[in-house]
């Protein structure tokens, strides 16, 4: 039994821990089914990696020409879309063609998971930092949900093995916030692991994202495609300076001239380390200076090039994970497993409920980068569009928990699943074509 050691400031039905892109779903989610909500956000903006770590593109969003990942992403896209800081191809230029490579590539807007020589373009969406923070604010004021920023949450309360609320510190001191059900989408699992949940640790590359300004995109990509073996020449060289990128290590941005730079990637750094995370952000400073500096004297359209800004926090990938009810694995992802209980999509793949469901704490539920899957298989399903899915499911069944005064691990799939098709989002409950079904489905 933990007692609250600090000043009730707030109380809801669900308390949700970190205001990234998981946890604005889970909180609007959870208020337009009903529940009052309060946000809690250690840094004075909501976005999460989508903002402060600048990730600037939402793609495992599609399974071939099918959207299916849908619901409070849509929202987002189609806000950002009506104030010009967001760019996705039309249906009509999905598809792989060399044509449709030079027009899209250098948005990053392909799929990454196909191995055909050209990367077929698809619905993929590249957006604005600012505008996502902007974004997240407006769907969390107009939902009624009660936000409070730099309250940075340190531990939880806890009586007889279920959580009834957060202690956060802050400017004034540590704050209690009370709730029926908490939902941690910290990234980390901080309120999971603080509340006797089991987890794994491990990690995975981490990356200051960077991006550049002052910068011909038309020239560069000319250059690019019309000199190819020169191009690839000068692409070596900055990415042993880099020391790891993905195969475009830069991309545009829906702002003109300004691009953004998904590397370095620098391994062995431990994500829950602060010693660990500011040898990381030294290392990373280091190598995006020697990058401007090659980039400059000798990457046509890059002459005049100067870094806009760095990522507000490092880019962490993985840390802690669930071990929840199910531990979702890599064949479970790669072979497209549907579950009985599935209450949200991924690219091609699928995400039971007992997924978000810790094994030994009650009134918890997790959504995002941190959810119960193996960390082979959490490498492979944690962009943004899937963990925004899991924050509506997860935030849905916590409004279901605290109106029916039913344990969240008590709640019925099935109003999950209808909860997010009533909230336009897609549950995942019927497989796709190419899905295997779990044996209990075949069984059934
Ligand atoms: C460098 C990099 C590149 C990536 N590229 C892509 C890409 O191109 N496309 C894509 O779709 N995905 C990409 N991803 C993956 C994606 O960004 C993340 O998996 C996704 O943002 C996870 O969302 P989340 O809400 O679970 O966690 P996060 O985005 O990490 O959000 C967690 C939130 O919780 C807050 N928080 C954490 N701890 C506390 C605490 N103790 N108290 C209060 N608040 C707290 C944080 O400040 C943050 O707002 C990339 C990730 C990285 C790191």
């Amino acid at each position: 039994m933990t007692k609250i050691d600090a000043p009730v400031v707030a109380s809801s039905d669900v308390v949700v821990v970190g205001g990234g892109p998981a946890g604005v779903s889970a909180a609007v989610g959870a208020a337009r089914a009903g529940a009052s909500v309060t946000l809690l956000e250690r840094y004075g903006s909501l976005g999460g990696l989508a903002s402060g770590g600048m990730v600037l593109v939402l793609d495992d969003m599609c399974n071939g020409s099918e959207v299916s990942v849908t619901g409070i992403v849509d929202e987002y896209v189609d806000r950002l879309e009506a104030i010009g800081l967001a760019v996705h191809p039309p249906e009509e230029d999905r598809l792989s063609s060399p044509e449709m490579w030079r027009r899209w590539s250098r948005w990053g807007l392909f799929d990454f998971q196909s191995h055909d020589a050209i990367k077929p373009i698809c619905y993929a969406v590249a957006f604005d930092p600012d505008g996502w923070k902007r974004v997240s604010a407006d769907l969390v004021y107009e939902s009624g949900v009660t936000l409070r920023l730099h309250s940075w949450f340190t531990r939880p309360v806890v009586e007889d093995g279920a959580v009834k609320g957060v202690v956060c510190e802050t400017k004034s001191g540590p704050q209690a916030v009370t709730g029926a059900v908490v939902i941690d989408t910290s990234g980390d699992l901080d309120v999971a692991s603080r509340s006797g949940a089991r987890f794994v640790h491990d990690k995975y590359m981490v990356t200051l994202v960077f991006r550049i300004g002052g910068i011909d995109t038309e020239a560069a990509e000319e250059f690019q495609f019309g000199n190819e073996r020169e191009a690839r020449e000068i692409d070596r060289k900055i990415k042993r300076l880099l020391g790891g990128a993905w195969d475009l290590w830069w991309l545009k941005t829906p702002l003109p001239g300004i691009v953004w730079c998904n590397c370095p990637h620098m391994t062995g750094y431990d994500g829950t380390d602060p010693a660990s995370l500011t040898a990381a952000d030294r290392e990373a400073r280091k190598r995006i200076a020697d990058v401007i500096d090659v980039a400059r004297a000798e990457l046509p359209g890059f002459e005049r090039c100067f870094v806009v800004d760095t990522a507000e926090q490092i880019g962490v990938r993985q840390t802690r994970l669930l071990e929840g009810e199910y531990v979702v694995t890599k064949d479970d992802v790669q072979s497209r497993r549907h579950f009985p209980d599935t209450v949200c999509r991924g690219r091609d793949y699928y995400t039971p409920y007992r997924a978000l469901v810790p094994k030994d704490v009650d009134q918890l539920l997790v959504a995002g980068r941190h959810y119960s899957a193996t960390p082979d298989a959490q490498r492979i399903s944690r962009e943004i569009p899937p963990c925004m899915a899991m924050g509506q499911a997860a935030g849905i069944a916590a409004a279901l928990s605290a109106e029916e005064g039913v344990r969240v691990r008590e709640v019925p799939f099935r109003r999950i699943q209808e909860g997010m098709r009533k909230q336009g989002a897609d549950p995942g409950d019927v497989p796709a074509p190419n899905a295997t079904l779990d044996a209990a489905e075949v069984r059934s």
